[in-house]
């Protein structure tokens, strides 16, 4: 993973003289040039859920789940994560395109779309999550953010029991577990 970083780094930061900057982007595969525009702080957290993806085996909306754990301040393991989710977590579709573009900026091409076990659980009977003033991308302080943590957070493990390796559903919705 370092190593990627380095990679991709080193690909967009040579410091370049103005009049080669045209050149230069012509030189960077379109695939690595939004690399040209993000932040340390951007980079470092694609390549983290890169990580989750590829190292850790997590789905999409799995990452998800453990960023909005991060953001309201109760962390969550990877393996504290339920094998299946079936409701849809705020920033999952992020989490995907994030995936899709670090692994174009590495291999220069598409990520290669339906690997079964990666395809994540139909969310059942739920509506999307959808913030009227975030959309999707809601920040810790967010009142609507808050209210979903709260009632899913009751269905998450507990930061000390360790392994939960079940399913959960919707808080709303039917809660189900695998034994
Ligand atoms: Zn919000």
């Amino acid at each position: 993973m370092k190593q990627i970083r380095r990679a991709l780094w080193a690909a967009t930061r040579q410091q370049v003289e103005p009049e080669e900057a045209s050149q230069m982007l012509e030189v960077i595969p379109p695939e690595r040039r939004f690399l040209l525009y993000y932040r340390d702080a951007q980079l470092d957290r694609d390549l983290e859920r890169y990580r989750l993806y590829t190292h850790e085996g997590l789905r999409f909306r799995a990452i998800a789940l453990i960023e909005c754990s991060i953001q309201a301040g109760r962390p969550l393991k990877p393996e504290q994560i339920p094998r299946t989710i079936r409701m849809l977590v705020p920033g999952e579709n992020a989490v995907r395109m994030a995936v899709q573009r670090i692994y174009a900026a590495v291999y220069l091409k598409p990520m290669v779309k339906g690997r079964r076990r990666r395809i994540d659980a139909p969310a059942e009977g739920m509506p999307p999550y959808h913030c009227e003033k975030h959309g999707q991308d809601c920040s810790k302080s967010c009142e609507r953010f808050q209210s979903w943590w709260k009632r899913v957070s009751r269905t998450l493990p507990t930061p000390t029991t360790g392994k939960l390796r079940g399913e959960i559903a919707h808080p709303e919705g039917s809660l189900r577990r695998r034994a």
